[in-house]
């Protein structure tokens, strides 16, 4: 019977990370999360090491000192599953140091899970990379604490942990892929790798070791005996040199094979563990001297673009081939530059605003611990839920059932009301009299989500993936994995529909696997929950989870400060213009003052789900504000400021740069006036976007379109995709100034307002050869036109007249064609002797606009009185004339 961790943790009053903590220290690797299972041996095993009520000290919630430590660990941890996911998985995960197939053929390690390996590793070992500077002792907790964490999910395969992590490399793996973190199911003693020679620098200091198990085990741990199909691995990181001289305890019997190969190790690895040069990191890999581009964190794209001299399309397209969205004003986080730069061979650096932080490992990438707010004023603060997921698998039902899971007492009167968010209030799973509260961010799916992380507006801490158990994984959950995973939060998997007759929750384990999300069960760390949101069963667990979850994130926020947060919705009713804020930190009360974008205005209530009125409201609790003087769109952050003066001023400012903004940017892109635009730029080159139905037709548009490419004129293609036209489409064309052309295909709703809002143009056709013809045209329209002189006629001067009042008028006849007022030019003995302007056309004694061949008149040129008689006096237009495409 498997044991969870969670249960063990209930089972000896102790805080699943707790449990946790120790089971890492021991070097269970099985053990990711609270719901991962133990074998029963395994599981008592581990009971042993920790204090049991009985006999320990009371008040077990608070760990020990010494168990602090692995709590570091165990944040490092927590990030994996906060999944910088998949997409870095790919790309970011160092090669393992050791070549992998040395111990492989001893791990039965099931073949699907194996390409992801490596990451692990990186996943944990980087952070204690960060300390790479500081060898001495003082690094030693940092690098402690991460190597039981490195240690305990190291897949068989993987390097040994300080090896792993060059220096330079953390920026990179800090964030290293969770799906990576697999667990073969049954590898027995998965230690190869993780026992090989302990790196000498990162593993000796030990001022802060790891904690001492309790009661100490003076033989090595009963060698747990696997048993068939069980997953055991088991690592006691003393045994590798981790805080203790390595050869103190006496291993644990081990296959024999495995021993000989870590004898081999040392002898094949002359080089220190610490030599791994930067290089290794990523997959797309910056050379050792390539140019190094360093930014101070937010790594704006646009920034980014301008330190790489590249377009800021083009990264943006670099970035949406690597599956993460911004925009050119958005920020990108660190490993995602890292990538982005060695793909154009830089390697990236960020600058740290303080060194000595690198020491500790950063647990979230979201400023919840406000480098203003001193650790002690930090309070636990509810988790902020995102539920994602494919249309009809059930978001918005769970929603539902889950608001009525509140179990804190219902209070009369108010009528719930959607207001973009609610908090519910559920017991903890590991001390149900511990009631704990979540917030749900109820507009389900992954538009809104991105359109708040658009605004650079991080809200979510966990995202509920859900999937149909009858339906399985389907497109709209991949972009919503990709969109969780690209906001690097911890995913939890909720498997709907259960009830359902062709429920099949395994093909969904199955299928997500492959995409990186291992199933905690499987060996990996997410957490898989069953569920029905019909008929209830199983959203009481997916609510533990969440909890457990949560647990792990350590989310803290300091409630006594002037708050400061995000807008979640924002309306306008009779009563005036309302927000949804959702206070991130510090606690908002009604009479203050409140700043959000360009509006401002003097809190006159807060009001609740439950349609009660709120005096306060503090971090992760959403309330409805009135009293705003606008309406702020959502995911713009809010502050509380002094003073309405002082809101007035800085809404004043932002108002003002709006306004530039606009004028700058919202012009609109056509193929009309793309000529007007470009020109002025002196830009030849058109820039599309193709989305189209099939594979077929992209690749059919793009040769034709590539075909019309002139040398006068290019044709950028910035993207080109099949689907319907997104508003990711759309914010690569706005960023590409590029038009977007679809054929055969039609546009999101999201796209055709983003378009609008952003005034890109979207064509779309029906006959490839409608399409090719207005390229061409448009292209075309992007050269000069040609001034193409046309002589209109000509005539003789036969006799010159002087006038009295001065000047010379040339008595002519018309030869051929016709004289008219204009430009003209005097030629002599076929030498153009003058160019100017017909100033006087005169028939006789009349001023005439025109005369005709065989016709006698009088010219007057404008400053040129030197006729001669045979001079001949040309008439000529200039036309515009638009040239071809060659
Ligand atoms: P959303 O588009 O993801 O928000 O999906 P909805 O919540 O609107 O649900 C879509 C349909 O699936 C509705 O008809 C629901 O009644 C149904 N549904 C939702 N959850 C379940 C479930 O657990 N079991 C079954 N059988 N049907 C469900």
């Amino acid at each position: 019977m498997p044991v969870r961790i969670y249960e063990i943790a209930r089972k000896l009053g102790l805080e699943s990370k707790v449990v946790l903590a120790k089971a890492k220290e021991l070097g269970i690797t099985t053990a990711k999360v609270p719901a991962s299972t133990l074998d029963k041996i395994t599981a008592e095993y581990l009971e042993q090491h920790l204090p049991h009520p009985e006999t320990t000290a009371p008040a077990p919630v608070e760990p020990p000192k010494e168990e602090m430590a692995p709590l570091e660990a165990l944040k490092l941890v927590t990030e994996a599953p906060s999944a910088e996911a998949a997409q870095g998985a790919e790309t970011e995960a160092p090669p393992p140091e050791v070549e992998p197939t040395e111990t492989a053929p001893a791990e039965p390690a099931p073949a699907p899970e194996v390409q992801a390996e490596p990451a692990p590793a990186a996943v944990v070992v980087a952070p204690p990379a960060e300390t790479v500077t500081a060898t001495t002792p003082p690094a030693a907790p940092a690098v402690v604490e991460a190597a039981p964490a490195a240690a305990a999910p190291a897949p068989p395969q993987a390097p040994p942990p300080a090896e792993v992590a060059p220096p330079t490399a953390i920026s990179v793996e800090t964030p290293a892929p969770a799906p990576a973190v697999v667990e073969p199911p049954a590898t027995p003693v998965p230690a190869a790798a993780v026992t090989a020679p302990p790196p000498p620098t990162a593993a000796a200091p030990a001022p802060a070791a790891p904690p001492a198990p309790p009661p100490p085990p003076p033989a090595p741990p009963p060698p747990p005996k696997p048993q068939i199909g069980e997953k055991v691995g088991f690592v006691d990181l003393k045994k590798l040199g981790f805080g203790r001289p390595a050869a103190k305890p006496a291993p644990p019997p081990r296959p024999e094979k495995e021993k000989e190969k870590e004898k081999e190790k040392p002898a094949r690895k002359p080089e220190p563990p610490r030599a791994a040069p930067a290089s290794r990191a990523p997959v797309v890999v910056a050379p050792a001297n390539a140019p190094v581009i360093t930014m101070k964190p937010p790594i704006i794209v646009r920034d980014l673009a301008e330190k790489m001299n590249r377009r800021p399309f083009q990264i943006i397209a670099d970035l949406m081939e690597s599956g993460v969205f911004a925009t050119v004003n958005q920020a990108i986080d660190e490993a995602v530059a890292t990538r982005i730069c060695a793909k154009h061979g830089f390697r990236f650096e960020l600058e740290r605003r303080d060194r000595s932080k690198a020491v500790h490992p950063v647990v979230r990438k979201a400023p919840d611990v406000d480098p203003e707010d001193k650790p002690q004023d930090l309070k636990p603060r509810p988790p902020v839920v995102t539920i994602m997921g494919h249309v009809d698998h059930g978001k918005t039902t769970l929603l539902d059932v889950i608001r009525k899971s509140n179990v804190a007492a219902g209070e009369a009167g108010g009528i719930t009301q959607h207001i973009g968010a609610y908090t519910i209030s559920f017991p903890h799973p590991e001390d149900r009299k511990r009631i704990q509260q979540i917030t749900f961010l109820d507009t389900p799916g992954h538009a809104a989500f991105s359109a708040m992380r658009a605004r650079g507006a991080n809200v979510t801490d966990i995202v509920v993936l859900v999937v149909a158990a009858n339906d399985g994984v389907m497109p709209q959950t991949l972009e919503a994995l990709n969109h969780a995973q690209a906001a690097k939060v911890p995913i939890i998997v909720a498997i709907n529909k259960c009830d359902h007759p062709n429920a099949n929750p395994l093909k969904v384990r199955q299928q997500l696997n492959d995409k990186g999300l291992v199933p905690d069960d499987w060996g990996g760390n997410t957490i898989y929950v069953e569920c029905s949101a019909l008929t209830g069963k199983g959203v009481d667990k997916l609510l533990e989870m969440i909890l457990l979850q949560a647990d792990l994130l350590d989310l803290k926020a300091n409630p006594n400060r002037p708050a400061s947060g995000n807008v979640i919705e924002s309306g306008l009713e009779p009563g005036g213009p309302t927000a949804t804020v959702l206070v991130r930190k510090g606690t908002l009360k009604v009479g203050q003052v409140i700043l959000c974008g360009q509006y401002f205005g003097k809190v006159r209530a807060l009001i609740n789900e439950d349609g009660q009125r709120l005096k306060e409201a503090g971090p992760s609790h959403a309330v409805k504000v009135l009293g705003l003087n606008g309406v702020p769109e959502a995911g713009l952050a809010f502050q509380v400021v002094k003073d309405e003066k002082e809101a007035r001023e800085a809404a004043e400012k932002v108002a003002m740069e709006n306004r530039a903004r606009a004028q700058e940017v919202r012009q609109v892109m056509t193929l009309e006036n793309l000529m007007d635009k470009l020109k002025a730029t002196n830009e030849k080159v058109l820039r599309v976007v193709v989305k189209a139905d099939t594979q077929g037709s992209v690749e059919a548009i793009v040769e034709a379109l590539k075909r019309i490419e002139s040398t006068k004129v290019s044709l950028e293609i910035v993207h080109s995709a099949v689907g319907t036209i997104s508003e990711n489409d759309v914010v690569l064309a706005a960023a590409a100034k590029a038009v977007i052309l679809g054929f055969h295909t039609r546009v999101d709703s999201e796209a055709a307002e983003a378009a609008k809002r952003e005034g890109v143009q979207i064509k779309l056709y029906a006959i490839i050869y409608e399409l090719i013809d207005q390229v061409r045209d448009a292209m075309a329209g992007l050269l000069e036109p040609i001034i193409k002189e046309t002589v209109i006629g000509a005539a003789e001067v036969r006799k010159v007249f002087t006038l009295s009042k001065g000047g010379n008028v040339a008595g002519c006849m018309v030869m051929h064609g016709r004289v008219a007022r204009g430009k003209a030019r005097v030629v002599r003995r076929r030498n153009v002797i003058y160019e100017g302007i017909i100033s006087s056309l005169r028939r006789f004694q009349d001023e005439v606009n025109e005369v005709r061949a065989g016709m006698e008149c009088g010219i007057r040129l404008d400053g040129f009185n030197d006729f001669q008689e045979n001079d001949t006096i040309e008439c000529y237009i200039l036309e515009k004339v638009a040239q071809k495409l060659e």
